[in-house]
């Protein structure tokens, strides 16, 4: 059974890692941004509410994704296990992810810390030029996940379930060092 979070910096490589992983483990990959990106794209509710938040670089509000996370945990192909990717991306929704995972009896999860430098994350999100990646919108990016993600490192470090992996080397290289991680 695996039930990973993945953490780290925007432009980390989260999704790509996130993505085969799960592929691969054939679980389900619960990228919080690609269900709000289709969300907007489909002009549902809950896109039109996100649609400025994510325009300029900012979290959309808590209990929008809290809702949205709490559906997806909850549909069947997730007993097998899951990958979390971009969330939660801040100290209170990691919280309320404890709660939702002892109500749905799903526990044991590991964070997957993928560390990348300053310097290599603008360049990365700078090259490939997302409609959300502007340089100023990627600086506040950054800056939201300096003041309210980062701290959710050594909140999980401190419960224990951390593991850290450098994300600053090829693909392959990240894959290999994350299988590695995670003993599979
Ligand atoms: P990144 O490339 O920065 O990792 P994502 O694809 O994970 O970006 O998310 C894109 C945008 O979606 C974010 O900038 C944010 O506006 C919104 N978003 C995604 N996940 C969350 C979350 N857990 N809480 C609040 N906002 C979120």
């Amino acid at each position: 059974m695996t039930r990973l979070i993945f953490l780290g910096p925007p432009g980390a490589g989260k999704g790509t890692q996130a993505k085969s992983l799960a592929d691969n483990l054939n679980i389900p990959h619960i990228s919080t941004g690609d269900i709000l990106r289709q969300a907007l794209k489909d002009q549902t509710t809950l896109g039109i509410k996100a649609q400025g938040y994510m325009d300029r670089g900012e979290l959309v509000p808590d209990k929008l994704v809290e809702d949205m996370v709490a559906e997806r945990l909850g549909q069947p192909d997730t007993n097998s296990g899951w990958i979390l990717d971009g969330f939660p991306r801040t100290v209170s929704q990691a919280d309320f992810l404890n709660k939702l995972l002892q109500k749905l009896e799903q526990g044991g999860e590991k964070v997957v810390n993928l560390e990348v430098p300053d310097d290599v994350v603008v360049a990365r999100l700078l090259e490939r030029g997302r409609k959300d990646d502007t340089e100023e919108v990627i600086r506040r990016r950054l800056e939201v996940y300096r003041t309210e993600t980062a701290p959710l490192i050594d909140y999980y470090r401190k419960r224990k379930q951390l593991l850290s992996v450098n994300g600053n080397q090829s693909p392959e290289e990240v894959t290999t060092e994350l299988e590695t991680a995670i003993g599979s």
